[in-house]
C-alpha cells in the first residue's frame, strides 16, 4: 500500500523552489518535482516555494520482533526481544547489499509501499510483543527519521528504549535532533563501518567514510552504546593493514570496550563474483581486532567455537555462550563477572 505523505524535517529551502535537505551527508539539493538521492524525500513545491515531504511516514516495509542480539547488539539488554522495523529507500547505494528488495527500488525510481502504521501503532505493538526496545533497523534508518523521531519520543514515555541500526552517513543536525541517551531518543546503536578507504565507500557505496567516522565519535560523545559491524568481502575490505587501521579507529576513537562484530559475507544483489567469507579470514581479522586493543571481538553470520562468546575480560571466564541468536548468560549478572566482579561494559538493565 502507498502511503500518506508527510512534512519532511530537516531542510532548508533555496532560490526558485529549491529545497536542500539537511538529513544526510549528501545534503540533497533537490529541484521542484524532484526527490533526493534515497529516493524518498520529494520537493512538492507550489508557486515557487519549496514544499518537502516524506513518502514513508507511517509506512513500515518490514517487521519483526527479533533477539536484540540480531541486531546485532550483544552488550545492549541481552538476551531480550526487539521490535524491529524499517522502511523501502536507503541513501547508500552498496552493490553488495544483503536487504536490497527493501533499500535500493525507490533508489532506482521505482514505487514506496508498505503497511500503513504510525507511531502509536508500532509502540503498541512493541509492548504487545513483550519486547523492551524498538529498533529502526532493516532499512537506513536516517531516511525515515521523522517516524523514527516520533515513534522514539512515544516509546521513551511507555519504557521501552531506542536501538539504531545505521551506515552511519546521517548528519550532525540529524544527530543531534536524536540526542544524547539520558534525555533524547536512543540508547544505542549498531553502525555499520563498512571499510576503512574512502575509494570502497565512494565506489562500492555512492558515499563518504569520513561523514561516518565523525559520527561514530559523535554518537560516543552523546553517550549511546555503540557496537560496530563489519561485513567482510573478500579481496575488497579486508587487506591485513585496511583491517588493522579499522580496529585501531574503533580502539583509539570509541574505546575499547566497543564491541567489533565482524561478519561473513555471501553474494548478494549485484557482487555476485565474490565467494563467501573464508573461515580464516574471520578469524584472521578478529585476531587483528584483539591486538588492536578491542576487548571484546565477535564473529557473525557464521558459526565456530567461541564467536558468539563474551568473555570477562579480567579473568577470561565466558560470562554468555551465544549459538546463533540464542543467547545464554552463564557466568554474568546485572552486568558483571560472578567469578571475579568484574563490571562489564554495557547497558544491562
Ligand atoms: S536523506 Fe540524504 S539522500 Fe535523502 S534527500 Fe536527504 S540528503 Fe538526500
Amino acid at each position: 500500500m502507498e502511503g500518506r505523505t508527510h512534512p519532511a524535517r530537516l531542510w532548508r529551502p533555496l532560490k526558485d523552489g529549491a529545497v536542500q535537505c539537511r538529513l544526510c551527508s549528501h545534503f540533497c539539493v533537490v529541484a521542484p518535482g524532484g526527490r533526493g538521492q534515497c529516493g524518498v524525500r520529494e520537493n512538492r513545491a507550489r508557486d515557487g516555494v519549496g514544499d518537502f515531504v516524506t513518502l514513508v511516514y507511517g509506512l513500515p516495509a518490514a517487521m519483526n520482533v527479533d533477539p536484540v542480539e540480531k541486531k546485532p547488539l550483544h552488550h545492549f539488554l541481552p538476551g531480550t526481544r526487539t521490535f524491529s522495523f524499517g522502511a523501502m529507500g536507503c541513501n547508500m547505494g552498496c552493490t553488495f547489499c544483503q536487504n536490497a528488495s527493501l533499500s535500493q527500488p525507490p533508489r532506482l525510481g521505482r514505487g514506496v509501499t508498505g503497511h500503513l502504521a504510525g507511531p502509536a501503532e508500532l509502540v503498541d505493538a512493541a509492548l504487545e510483543s513483550g519486547s523492551k526496545s524498538i529498533s529502526y533497523t532493516y532499512s537506513e534508518p536516517t531516511i525515515f527519521f521523522e517516524l523514527v523521531e516520533d515513534t522514539a519520543k512515544l516509546a521513551r514515555t511507555r519504557g521501552l528504549k531506542n536501538i539504531l541500526v545505521t551506515n552511519g552517513f546521517m548528519s550532525a543536525e540529524c544527530l543531534d535532533a536524536c540526542g544524547p541517551a539520558e534525555t533524547g531518543l536512543i540508547q544505542a546503536a549498531n553502525v555499520d563501518l563498512k571499510a576503512f578507504s574512502e575509494d570502497f565507500y565512494r565506489e562500492r557505496c555512492g558515499a563518504a567514510l569520513a561523514p561516518v567516522l565523525k559520527n561514530l565519535k559523535h554518537m560516543r560523545g552523546l553517550g549511546w552504546w555503540l557496537e560496530v559491524t563489519t561485513l567482510l568481502i573478500p579481496g575488497l575490505n579486508d587487506g591485513a593493514d585496511e583491517l588493522k587501521a579499522l580496529a585501531g579507529f574503533i580502539a583509539s576513537e570509541l574505546g575499547p570496550d566497543t564491541p567489533w562484530h565482524i561478519s561473513r559475507f555471501h553474494p548478494d544483489y549485484k557482487l555476485l563474483d565474490r565467494p563467501v567469507t573464508p573461515h580464516e579470514s574471520l578469524l584472521a581479522a578478529r585476531d587483528t581486532g584483539r591486538a588492536a586493543g578491542l576487548r571484546f571481538v565477535y564473529v557473525g553470520n557464521a558459526s565456530g567455537p567461541g564467536f558468539g562468546d563474551t568473555l570477562c575480560p579480567s579473568c577470561g571466564k565466558t560470562v554468555i555462550r551465544r549459538e546463533g541468536f540464542r543467547c545464554a548468560p552463564c557466568g554474568v549478572q546485572g552486568g558483571t563477572c560472578l567469578e571475579c566482579g568484574q563490571g562489564l561494559p554495557g547497558v544491562w538493565a
